[in-house]
């Protein structure tokens, strides 16, 4: 028997960072499944394959292999035994991760991958459809929100502390319009599941709200 914790929510909710915290004050494995669409867009990148090539993104799914890790307490994602957890993050990632995950195909493999790897453990899972698709028998289900202006200014201090050369305009525009394409996909579209607590996490810390999660975690178990 295995306990699953889902949290969906739009980008930049802090679904990763209140996810990681989670995991480890409650000793639960997290998959990251937003990670692992960036590490598929990530290899098409890479395979110099151009977004609109559907059939040679599918093909690529034969050939990619994604695993979840740990290096120094921090959770670790390999691409074909790569760890690319901080290249995922880059600018040309994020501004084609949402077209590849809107692949069928793509989507029916990972869910395979984050299936095999929830089996018989005890696991919290973030991204968009966890709670109404990938499990939606999950034990506790979670929808993080928070206005796009503060998602924005989130990510654009993540993306400082890491590096990464955005605009804040930049960064409000790619989650925008990142939170539209993933609305409208055909599979897998970003939704509140019906039976999922939501969490408005405008003006809340991250203390705040891992606090917030583990309470709902706390009264459900
Ligand atoms: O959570 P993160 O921002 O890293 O997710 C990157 C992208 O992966 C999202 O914008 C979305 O297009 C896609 N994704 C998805 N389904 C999930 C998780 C992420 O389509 N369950």
């Amino acid at each position: 028997m295995s306990f699953i914790v889902a949290i969906d929510g739009p980008a930049g909710a802090g679904k990763g960072t209140v996810t990681e915290e989670v995991s480890k004050r409650l000793g639960l494995v997290n998959i990251g499944s937003g990670s692992a669409y960036r590490a598929v867009a990530l290899e098409t990148i890479n395979k110099g394959i151009a977004i609109n090539e559907t059939e040679k993104i599918i093909d690529l799914l034969d050939k990619i292999k994604i695993e979840f890790g740990m290096k120094n307490n921090k959770d670790i994602i390999y691409l074909n035994g790569e760890d690319v957890t901080e290249r995922i993050r880059e600018k040309d990632v994020s501004q084609t991760v949402s077209q590849v995950s809107s692949i069928k195909e793509v989507r029916f493999k990972l869910n395979d991958i984050f299936r095999k790897c929830a089996d018989g453990k005890n696991v919290i899972m973030e991204g968009r459809d966890i709670g109404t698709y990938v499990f939606p028998n999950a034990d506790v289900k979670i929808y993080l929100d928070a206005t796009p202006e503060e998602r924005a200014n989130r990510r654009f201090r993540q993306n400082k502390e890491k590096g990464i050369e955005m605009t804040y305009e930049e960064v409000l525009e790619n989650i925008k319009m990142r939170d539209k394409n993933d609305m409208e996909k055909e599979i897998g579209a970003l939704a509140k599941a019906e039976d999922a607590i939501y969490i408005d996490s405008t003006g809340m810390s991250v203390e705040e709200e891992v606090q917030k999660v583990l309470d709902v975690i706390g009264k459900i178990n």
